[in-house]
């Protein structure tokens, strides 16, 4: 027998972002849907053949989604709050309701909160739980989905989000219980779909247990025995307990006690937790080996994967071992056959990746080169691998010396600001004259079609760039222009000539290259396209002075000049496996100070750096976080200090929890922070309130996400609960994220809504 090879998860989206366009269709009315349906089966369909072809043993069913899979689980065991109760007659409608909010036909319900999958840039919908909460399979996509890839004639292997990381990940709704109190009731339910599934004929199922790679607390593990215990006594079929973004460590103990028939970890975040989990492994149990990464886009350097692959095999023996990617490929580009712009990404960097098409293959030849009978093809392929990567290791693309004699300059003056926070803001408030809660945005203003194409014209070089500046600045002054109207306190270019907050500096930046359709899922049917940082960083010239300047001449009041943090670009990009990503980031701080300090020339007074993406680089582990938090910090302070007192520092976070990082976004010592409150009620703001949080604060007052435009007592009421946690004197009014994916007449509504708002907590 050869080994076995096993694929976590395949990118939904479709090659060319078929699902995106089909559900935006849908939701504009422009297709039906059964067309929608039939778009999504497509992709199902030809991403399981692709594998099938492909020579995988394992191959992932169910992780199709329309918008997330956890949302997908609420939904298939009826924990559908309370508030969608009058959608449900249509289960696609009470399933999107859930996920955008619902304002249609009278009735207008917000959506479920948001947040980031564990370090991922991919946005969950959090479960949310009652007291009595109950759970009922009321649908089983798992199973429908089984059955689908059948007719092709494949027998998938099914993916569920675990019992316990799904509790684990949503969130109490009232106060007086536990969420893991809620595992008896939910196990039935849960077990019915693994039934359902096995009287299919389904002979594995991965349950992803990304929860077992946290600190765990006594009670969680004693949840993760009495789960797995009523599992194996329901079904016969085949776990695959499946961890990732991190190593077992303590917890494989745990692991093994739940006697899976495959235990999956992660060996491209924890290498070194290949031997201690081995030697605890249960004989019954199967290995599977994610050595194939799943979350960037390096090629696997196949010589160093297949040590480890024959390590576990002279322990384990063949039969017991499979070889995997790391994780799901759902947060890997499609396919680098797709990518042919030599300009943007050269063939001497094309040729060190590899997309999740080429991971399966990379699977595949692992597998094949281990199993001591390799084919010619894979032979050939390991010899080609092995020049690729030392290529890579050996180009002088990847070095720039005047980056490092910069770098080693760096003295501990260069993350700190001149005076304390309490001068800062004195100056600052003689320099801007702003009313008691001052208003603003975020920064971007909906990109409508039209802005879009201009860029698209302008790239494909049907317009010049007297032309496509021409156009921008129309935008930029008619953008300045409602801002005025509206009313708004501190203003913003917003951002038109930005395609995306990361590739915008990326493309100005050295040591980045470009995918044309390198695209990540993000939430929903948005997607991201991650630059890829594969050499030393820096910044050859200005990159925003000439738009901010410009947006700033049209107004007297300040216009915020607006920028992307170190940490946010590092976290967004596909970053270099060559060096510590700590040490990339501080050469995009330098990059990012060099700009704030001619923005500052220019006469610019505040300016924001976002860094909406600092929570989600945060290890899984507590243990590993301070030093993370530590060099994010520094990083960021870096970037923010080269200015004068009287200069405000903005920056902005999405979807975040502070609770266990308060201390740390203190320590970067913006002036003002503007964080996402909208959705979670404010609940956001006990952490800020608690720790005394002493700098100005902008929590969100509405949530940007979803089309609904919010009501003038609506925000007043979160402004009155914010004001009574913290000082009214420290609050700012905004938006809890850009703009930029709204339409103009919700967004003019929504903002003239809220500064009514911050009008009458004036007064
Ligand atoms: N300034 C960015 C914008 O408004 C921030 C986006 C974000 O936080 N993700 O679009
Ligand atoms: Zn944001």
């Amino acid at each position: 027998m050869s080994i076995r090879t096993s694929i976590l998860g395949y990118p939904r989206v479709g090659a060319n972002r078929e699902l995106k366009k089909a559900e935006e269709a849908y939701w504009a009315g422009r297709i039906s849907k059964d067309e929608l349906l039939q778009a999504a089966a497509q992709i199902r369909r030809s991403n399981w053949l692709l594998q099938k072809e492909a020579g995988i043993d394992l191959i992932p069913g169910n992780d199709f989604s329309f918008y997330d899979q956890t949302l997908d689980l609420s939904l298939c065991i009826d924990a559908v709050p309370e508030r969608y109760n009058t959608l449900r007659d249509d289960r696609l409608e009470l399933y999107f309701a859930m996920a955008h909010g619902y304002q249609k036909n009278g009735i207008d319900v917000t959506a479920m909160e948001m947040t980031k999958w564990f370090d991922t840039n991919y946005h969950y919908i959090v479960p949310e739980f009652v007291k009595n909460q109950e759970f009922k399979l009321t649908y089983n996509k798992a199973a429908q989905e089984f059955k689908e890839a059948l007719e092709l004639g494949i027998k998938t292997k099914p993916v569920l989000v675990g019992p316990v990381t799904y509790l684990l990940i949503g969130k109490e709704k009232e106060a007086g219980f536990n969420r893991i109190e809620l595992l008896d009731r939910l196990l039935p339910a849960y077990i019915e779909i693994l039934k359902e599934l096995e009287s299919l004929g389904a002979e594995f199922v991965q349950i992803d247990e990304p929860i077992l790679c946290t600190d765990l607390t006594p009670q969680v593990e004693e949840a993760y025995r009495k789960a797995y215990a009523a599992i194996a006594k329901a079904t016969g079929l085949k776990i695959i307990l499946t961890t990732y973004f991190g190593g077992l460590a303590d917890n494989a103990v745990l692991a093994a006690e739940l006697k899976p028939a495959v235990l999956h970890i992660d060996l491209v975040r924890a290498p070194e937790s290949l031997d201690g989990v081995i030697d605890v492994l249960p004989a019954g149990t199967a290995l599977s080996l994610g050595v194939v990464d799943g979350r960037n886009i390096w090629k696997n350097d196949f010589r160093k994967s297949l040590e480890i692959i024959e390590d576990a095999k002279s322990k384990l023996g063949q039969e017991r071992i499979i070889v995997a990617t790391s994780c799901s490929l759902l947060h890997s580009p499609f396919d680098l056959e797709n990518e042919h712009n030599g300009k943007s990404l050269p063939a001497q960097v094309k040729r060190w990746l590899s997309f999740a098409r080429q991971k399966v293959a990379e699977v595949v030849t692992l597998a094949d080169l281990a199993g001591g009978a390799p084919s010619e093809c894979s032979k050939e392929a390991l010899k080609c691998n092995t020049a690729d990567i030392e290529d890579r290791r050996t180009s002088p693309l990847t070095n720039n010396d005047e980056v490092k004699k910069r770098m080693a300059a760096v003295t501990p003056d260069f993350a700190k600001r001149k005076s304390p926070f309490g001068e800062r803001i004195a100056a600052q408030h003689r320099e801007l004259y702003l009313p008691l809660f001052p208003t603003t945005t975020i920064g971007s203003f909906p990109q409508t079609t039209e802005v879009r194409s201009w860029r698209s014209k302008f790239k494909k070089g049907e317009i010049t760039r007297e032309e496509y500046t021409a156009l921008l600045k129309g935008e930029i002054e008619r953008t300045i222009r409602i801002q005025e109207e509206i009313g708004l306190d501190v203003l913003v270019h917003g951002e038109s000539e930005r395609n995306d907050m990361v590739e915008y500096f990326g493309e100005q930046l050295s040591g980045f290259a470009f995918t044309q359709n390198g695209w990540v899922q993000s939430y929903g049917s948005r997607c991201v396209k991650p630059p890829v940082i594969y050499g030393d960083v820096s910044r050859p010239k200005a990159m925003t002075v000439d738009w901010i300047t410009y947006a700033q001449s049209l107004t007297d009041k300040p216009v915020k000049g607006m920028l992307t943090g170190p940490v946010t670009i590092l976290q967004w990009s596909f970053v270099r496996n060559d060096q510590p990503r700590a040490v990339t980031m501080k050469q995009i701080a330098l990059a990012i100070r060099d700009e704030v300090v001619d923005l500052e020339k220019a006469g610019i007074k505040v300016i924001q750096i976002d860094e909406p993406a600092i929570r989600e680089g945060l290890p899984l582990r507590k243990a590993d976080r301070d030093e993370y938090l530590d060099k994010a910090v520094e990083a960021f302070r870096i970037s923010a200090s080269g200015v004068k007192d009287s200069t405000q520092i903005h920056t902005h976070m999405c979807y975040s929890q502070f609770n266990d990082i308060i201390r740390h976004i203190a320590l970067m010592d913006a002036d003002v922070i503007t964080i996402e409150c909208a959705r979670s009620q404010m609940s956001l703001l006990g952490a800020f309130a608690e720790f005394r949080y002493p700098n100005e604060i902008g929590p969100g007052v509405y949530d940007i996400h979803s089309p609904r435009v919010p009501s003038v007592d609506e925000m007043v009421a979160l402004l009155r609960k914010a004001a009574q946690v913290l000082n009214p004197a420290q609050l700012w009014v905004n938006p809890d994220c850009g703009l930029k994916t709204r339409g103009w007449e919700e967004t003019k509504s929504s903002l003239q809504n809220m500064v009514r708002a911050a009008r009458i907590m004036r007064n």
